[in-house]
């Protein structure tokens, strides 16, 4: 990707970059709706990313660029505006400038700027989060800065919550700002906290997405947060986080039923979290994957955030030996499932699983078969 871009950014900016970052995309392991409870979440960096280069520039021209759109946006200096319909995309660079103002770090005032993928957007790994570190990096680094990691991440998510307008938690640019090959990253949400855990050698992750989204996915999410905070309320605590398995089966009976689900759910998957780490310390695939699949069977029945074709997938690649489980991942209501398999899982069996499920649904899902990478990082 490196080569990709250098050649574009010569060939679209008749210059050479001077500053040029990486960050990967990630996906969910597991902790799913955890994150906005307080709770914990394990999620991988993968191999695959979005790449920045960046060169000042002697006025206060800022010039935007993407592999996606060869056409230049030009902005000035100042303020950053957000931009709607085709170039809309650049309100991710722009935001990261306008939350590092709130970090007290700053972007040059002109710049010729360049991004270039490999990670397929818009397919719940994340290329936001990617976009955002890659271009956090390059913008600090161009200003002689090298502020902590877990800032990054933060001024990252403050761009996506606040100016892109994304309500996301902190797993999408603590995963793409902390990740590691061959492990995967822990968050306590409540710090945030970041730790990395071992991946046990052998296991894989292949990745189905369905391209499916509900039409009332933003609505949708909204309403689990909402209801969310709402049994916390009538629980009597802040968070759900606060409340253990035990006390949650003493006080049920407060909850309505669709809430005291959504609280089981957030209660159990936190317990569930904690539990694939130690399965993962000791390197045991097997129970990590049977946490996989109660996580998708949780989030089925009681955060009812799955969809048919999520729970068609996921019922198809549990009866193949060489899977250890399977789950949603991302916010669900459509959107992409994730399994952890061992090697003998193959392009032999991924497709036999998208043409059972084209014959079901009537398209196909794209399939990536992906490794885990390090996380974001100037290059
Ligand atoms: P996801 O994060 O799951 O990929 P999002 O909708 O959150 O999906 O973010 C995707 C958006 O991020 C794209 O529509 C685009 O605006 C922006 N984006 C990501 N990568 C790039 C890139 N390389 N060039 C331009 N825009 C990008
Ligand atoms: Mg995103």
């Amino acid at each position: 990707m490196k080569s990709e871009l250098l050649a574009t950014f010569r060939a679209t900016f008749l210059r050479s970059p001077e500053f040029i970052a990486r960050a990967p995309g990630r996906i969910e392991f597991i902790g799913n709706h955890t994150d906005y409870n307080g709770g914990t979440v394990l999620g991988a960096a993968i191999d695959r990313g979005v790449w920045v280069g960046l060169a000042r520039r002697e006025d206060q021209q800022r010039r935007f660029s993407s592999g996606q759109r060869r056409d230049i946006v030009a902005t000035s200096a100042g303020a950053p505006q957000r931009r709607s319909g085709a170039e809309s995309w650049v309100n991710y660079p722009l935001g990261v400038i306008a939350a590092l103002g709130e970090f007290g770090l700053r972007a040059p005032a002109g710049f010729d700027y360049l991004a270039v993928s490999n990670l397929p957007t818009g397919a719940g790994l994340s290329s936001s989060a990617a976009i955002e570190l890659a271009s956090a990096l390059t913008f600090v680094a161009s200003m002689g800065e090298s502020p902590p990691r877990e800032t990054l991440v933060k001024v990252a998510r403050h761009a996506e919550n606040h100016f892109v307008g994304v309500p996301c938690g902190i797993l999408d640019q603590g995963v793409s700002g902390f990740g590691r090959r061959d492990h995967l990253v822990f968050i306590d949400c409540r710090g945030p906290s970041f730790d990395l855990v071992p991946l046990p050698a052998g296991a894989h992750f292949w990745i189905f997405n369905t391209h499916t989204k509900h039409a009332l996915v933003d609505g949708l999410y909204a309403e689990r947060h909402r209801e969310c905070m709402e049994a916390a309320a009538a629980l009597g605590v802040a968070q759900l986080v606060e409340v253990s398995p035990a006390m949650l089966a003493a006080a049920e009976g407060k909850l309505r039923p669709s809430l005291a689900k959504r609280a089981r759910h957030v209660v159990e998957e936190i317990a569930r979290v904690s539990a694939c780490v130690a399965a993962l310390r000791t390197e045991n695939l097997t129970d990590a994957g049977r946490l996989l699949v109660a996580s998708h069977r949780s989030s089925q029945r009681l955060f009812e955030n799955s969809t048919a074709e999520l729970d068609f997938l996921v019922d198809a690649l549990v009866i193949v030996p060489s899977v250890y489980g399977a789950r949603l991942t991302g916010g669900g209501f459509g959107g992409a499932v994730m399994a952890l398999t061992s090697p003998e899982f193959g392009d032999a069996e991924a497709r036999q699983i998208a043409a059972a499920y084209t014959q079901a649904f009537g398209t196909a899902p794209d399939i990536l078969h992906a490794k885990t990478g390090d996380g974001a990082a100037l290059q």
